[in-house]
């Protein structure tokens, strides 16, 4: 493969956590944790504002991720399907430009026949979810039990193979994937007391009861106060707590230990950006910080994802590559999952391969955000009423609107629970309604721009050629 330009090629380092709303990070604005070491990528590099996912839930994110394709092109579209190895993917285009590349951490893609990592000269990932302790790794087809905590060792491991790659020359890639903070949230013994005396901030829309809003926010079965479990909150509650009381519990309860798996990614991201320096690779390497999707912490009253509201939707997006980013920089440029694969290509200076659907971010990161840049993203869920008992809906984003169309019902044989819902629509204006908490679908003062919209919708649904 040839190389575009002989200039000094990065490393990349993608780290990428489960389930970390961006409002769970203090470089963020978080208003209910603190994360010192993730806030040095963006400190350093570049925040950007409005990421976005194209599917709220982990392996469909994933599978985006590595071959720059929407989920109806690369067949991943519910957490059912594994990714076929077989497609292309930017693994696969850095390695066949020089590069060494490793996957460590959460694969959640599939294992064995074609479902194994493929692109990649070392990988050493969990089956399935994985555990938080004591988990079992595959490294390169082997299975292999570990003792210690999950996130601790997906570090260890990713530092070692840092530490021991075999072609010194070559610039590598490294996907350090972390398990955590997935439910059921289990934190670690030097993270266990963190929190204990203090109350987490609720969310605004703690108490959301979903008027003027979709039956689909209604009917979904993510409530901290009905749908959390004593497997998610351990212990049984105090007696005699008010319904109100009980649901402030187990909010706390949730939040507390969630925010403590996060904390340990951050102190591991520290050791990691400090392995940086000492080996003096910092100056030299591309690092970014991400999440697969972002998670309601109690807004709207809910745990998990799914929705294509702003705090499921959102995903965190840091960069810092010195060389390149300026420090400091914030960027509000719709960036896109599905934009990732493509990034990382032109900056290992590879030919992109045409059939991805994205479109490489490196211009919006050194500072020139390219005059006919999107101002609009693409929107898909369909595990209709299959978990949390969320319908199945597509959307568009644009820099101010958001309009939703709850379809109401399985499309294909994906094998989700047939439960066919009315199809309805929702239309936020997010300048004036930042929280979503009024739908003006049906508002007259909004006809043009429902109409405008739809126009929009079917014509990215063309281009994106996701046409059922
Ligand atoms: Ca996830």
């Amino acid at each position: 493969m040839s190389i575009k330009n002989d200039e000094k090629r990065p490393n990349i380092i993608f780290i990428m956590s489960d389930d970390h709303a961006a409002h769970a990070m203090s470089c963020y604005g978080s208003r209910i944790n603190k994360t010192p070491n993730i806030d040095r990528i963006a400190e350093e590099g570049i925040r950007f504002d409005n990421c976005f996912c194209t599917n709220s839930i982990c392996a469909p994110s994933r599978a985006t991720i590595l071959t720059g394709l929407y989920n109806h092109k690369n067949g991943v579209k519910t957490l059912r399907d594994d990714l076929d190895g077989r497609l292309e993917n930017f693994p696969k285009v850095l390695q066949r430009s020089g590069y060494e590349t490793a996957i460590v951490g959460k694969w959640h893609l599939g294992h064995g026949d074609v479902h194994d990592p493929t692109g990649f000269d070392y990988w050493n990932v969990l089956p399935g979810q994985g555990n938080y302790f004591n988990p079992t790794f595959i490294e390169n087809g082997q299975e292999k039990q570990h003792e210690g905590y999950v996130t601790d060792i997906t570090t260890d491991i990713s530092i070692d193979w840092l530490k021991n790659r075999s072609k010194e020359v070559a610039p590598f890639m490294l996907m350090c994937h972390h398990k955590a903070p997935h439910r059921p949230w289990l934190p670690d013994e030097k993270h266990a007391d963190m929190y204990e005396d203090v109350d987490i901030p609720e969310p605004e829309t703690f108490h959301d009861n979903y008027q003027n809003r979709s039956n689909a926010a209604k009917i979904a079965e993510m409530t901290v106060e009905n749908h959390l479990t004593k497997k998610d909150y351990k212990i049984d509650p105090p007696e005699n707590l008010s319904p109100q009381e009980l649901k402030s519990w187990k909010y706390q309860r949730y939040i507390k230990d969630y925010l403590r798996c996060v904390a340990s990614i951050d102190d591991n991201v520290g050791r990691l950006l400090d392995y940086l320096d000492e080996a003096g690779l910092s100056e030299d390497t591309m690092i970014v910080y991400t999440s697969d999707q972002g998670f309601f912490l109690g807004d709207h009253g809910w745990y998990d994802k799914r929705f294509m509201y702003e705090e499921s939707l959102r995903m965190p997006f840091i960069v810092r590559y010195p060389r390149k980013i300026k420090p400091g920089s914030v960027t509000d440029a719709i960036a896109i999952n599905v934009d990732f694969a493509e990034t990382f290509i032109d900056y290992a200076g590879a030919s992109i391969p045409e059939t991805m659907q994205g479109r490489s971010l490196l211009p919006i990161m050194e500072g020139e955000t390219p005059e006919d840049w999107q101002t609009s993203m693409y929107y898909r869920y369909w595990m209709h009423m299959a978990q949390h008992a969320v319908t199945s809906h597509y959307g568009i984003r644009t820099e101010r609107y958001k309009l939703i169309y709850y379809y109401g019902e399985a499309l294909d044989a994906t094998g989700a629970i047939d439960d066919p819902q009315p199809p309805e629509w929702e239309l936020f204006d997010l300048k004036k309604d930042p929280q979503e908490l009024n739908n003006v679908y049906a508002h007259p003062r909004y006809q043009e721009t429902v109409e405008a919209l739809k126009t929009e919708l079917y014509q990215i649904k063309e281009k994106v050629e996701d046409f059922d």
